[in-house]
């Protein structure tokens, strides 16, 4: 069954999320492994990575995936451009000495330049990190966007075509987020819209290619292209399509997300909303 969990924080050192995670009931993570407004980072530690990598091996937590930077953007030209691409080549590093498997990214914003010429840069300037860092295994998961001002992938398809332009897309994947899906236009409210999205990314990526999902529950309406996270059910799109996640068995070995707010209910009424959601 799918592997439920949250959002957890490295504050105090990266080696302090497992237990965290742990002390939630979390079967899968999601961290920031760098602080995600800032450009550089000190590099990781042997001692640090072999703490956290403790850390997570006595915990009950199968899989840690990792979020990058909200700075970088691979639709940019120019000086960000170049940063962009050198941070996430240094963030797909810092995954491998972590031991994390997939990178979360932010397809970008092509800064009022329009979607074809954007999704042109961001695969290009995937292809070179994926070059660069050829001896990684780290996959790089685009995500779902809301399409708010000039941020791409709020289509399936946009995501889909990224992933067919390169010759080698073998270590591309994509993350759904269900608010920015919903946000970004596309009706999740009942069984129906559920099996017509999996239908979709079935038919775009294969199930194989979606290395999570963010579970969040949207404040704003469907095609508001707003993104605002809300707890699981008491948003607009209610608690159907998150009972049809977590309890459909080919999600089995995928992390599914929490990046719902903090405070009210927090992570623990989000958590314990799902696995009942999933019957266990
Ligand atoms: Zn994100
Ligand atoms: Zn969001």
């Amino acid at each position: 069954m799918s592997l439920i969990g949250t959002h957890v924080s490295v504050a105090g050192g990266v080696w302090l999320a497992p237990e965290r995670g742990d002390s939630l009931g979390c079967e899968s993570i999601q961290i920031f492994t760098k602080n995600q407004l800032q450009w550089l980072a000190a590099p990781l530690s042997d001692s640090a990575c072999e703490r956290f990598m403790n850390a997570w091996r006595q915990s009950r937590i199968s899989k840690i995936v990792a979020h990058s930077s909200y700075l970088l953007n691979l639709a940019s030209e120019g000086e960000t451009r170049t940063r962009s691409l050198a941070a996430l080549a240094d963030e797909i590093r810092r995954c491998e000495q972590l031991g994390i498997d997939e990178l979360v990214l932010h397809p970008g914003s092509h800064l009022g330049e329009g979607i074809g010429p954007g999704r042109a840069l961001v695969a290009e300037g995937l292809k070179q990190v994926i070059d660069k860092t050829g001896s990684s295994r780290t996959r790089i998961l685009l995500e779902t966007m809301s399409g708010q001002g000039n941020t791409l992938g709020s289509s399936l398809e946009e995501l889909a075509w990224i992933i067919e332009s390169l010759d080698d897309n073998s270590r591309l994947g994509v993350c759904l987020d269900t608010c920015h899906l919903f946000a970004g236009g596309y009706e999740l409210r009942g069984r129906v819209s559920y099996e017509r999205i999996v239908r979709s990314v079935e038919r775009l990526f294969g199930i194989d290619r979606v290395g999570c999902w963010h579970l969040n529950d949207s404040k704003k309406d469907m095609g508001s292209h707003l993104d605002r996270h809300q707890h699981i059910g008491e948003g607009q799109i209610g608690v159907e399509f998150f009972s049809c996640i977590v309890s459909d068995p080919r999600w089995g070995d995928t992390p599914c997300l929490l990046e719902t707010p903090k405070e009210g209910s927090g992570d623990e009424g989000n958590l314990a909303l799902l696995r009942k959601l999933r019957g266990f």
